[in-house]
């Protein structure tokens, strides 16, 4: 594989950074990851949109301008032939040859890209739907920046591999906020789409936004509003979103079966619908 750093394209065992990198040692980074469709970029607007403001909120200037950023995306995936799957890219806030926890003046941050060959569209959990538990969540109080502090999102994820199943919902005061790496949904009994409303407390996910649009348009309701894990349970669908799952229902949640225990209708409309729009307006 091909990966991008600072400005080389480099076989992916070539590309080397810092010990002192801020990203390393702080988790003082940044992320997104955006799904590709045949060779094409998924949504990737929303996702620089998003970077600009994960970087404004920590102060860590952009190394190079959106535009040239999508440039390499694009040099990248076509550089290692990928179709299908996703490409990652950080942005640190580079090296300052020391350990201090203020922010240094003068630091160059780093610029990281990598693919990642998947199956999207023919992925098994779309089919079968995913199993979770839920778990608290433990993780820090502006999660609406995506850094790359992903420890507590680990944890909950190898809790859930532990039990054999395949994710985990976290629930903070009571309340699910989403998924360890997306975002949660649930449809009630009445054909009510709920999900978090946006807030500090979850991922502003570029997928959920294109979702509730989706939604709106097939006169679906919504209710952007808390819910409890017990709600879930009762709930006549679950799901969940991200860049990479697009819609992956949810048919058990802590061994209790969602529905009849298949992917249901509303998960299987936006799934579909959102790939339509996805595939057309890749670029
Ligand atoms: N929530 C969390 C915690 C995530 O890590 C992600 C994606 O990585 C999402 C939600 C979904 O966001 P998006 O649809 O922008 O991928």
């Amino acid at each position: 594989r091909i990966v991008y750093l600072d400005g080389q394209y480099l076989k992916e065992d070539e590309a080397k950074v810092s010990i002192f990198d801020r990203g390393f040692l702080f988790g003082d980074a940044v992320y997104e990851v955006t799904a590709v469709i045949n060779g094409k970029l998924v949504d990737n607007e929303g996702h620089m949109i998003r970077l600009q403001r994960s970087c404004n909120e920590l102060q860590i200037a952009l190394p190079v301008p959106l535009a040239e950023i999508t440039n390499i995306q694009k040099e990248l995936i076509k550089k290692n032939a990928l179709n299908e799957g996703g490409i990652y890219l950080q942005i640190s806030r580079g090296s300052a040859g020391d350990r201090d926890f203020g922010y240094p003046a003068d630091v160059k941050p780093t610029l990281v890209l990598f693919t990642q060959a998947r199956e999207l569209l023919n992925s098994p959990k779309a089919t079968k739907g995913m199993k979770v538990i839920t778990t608290e969540d433990i993780r820090w109080k502006r999660r609406d920046i995506k850094t790359v502090g992903l420890l507590a999102p680990c944890m909950a994820k190898q809790a859930a591999i532990e039990k054999q199943v395949d994710d985990a919902w976290l629930i903070e005061d009571g309340y699910i906020t989403e998924g360890s790496s997306n975002n949660a949904y649930i449809v009630t009994q009445d054909g009510v789409l709920v999900t978090r409303p946006l807030s500090n407390d979850i991922l502003h996910g570029i997928t959920r936004k294109a979702l509730l649009e989706l939604a709106e348009k097939e006169a679906i309701k919504i209710e952007e509003r808390l819910f409890t894990a017990e709600e879930a349970y009762q709930a006549a669908e679950a799901f969940v979103s991200s860049a990479t799952t697009f819609v992956w229902p949810v048919v058990e949640i802590d061994g209790h079966t969602i529905g009849d225990g298949k992917p249901g209708n509303v998960a299987k409309k936006l799934r579909e619908i959102y790939i339509e729009l996805a595939t057309k307006t890749a670029e």
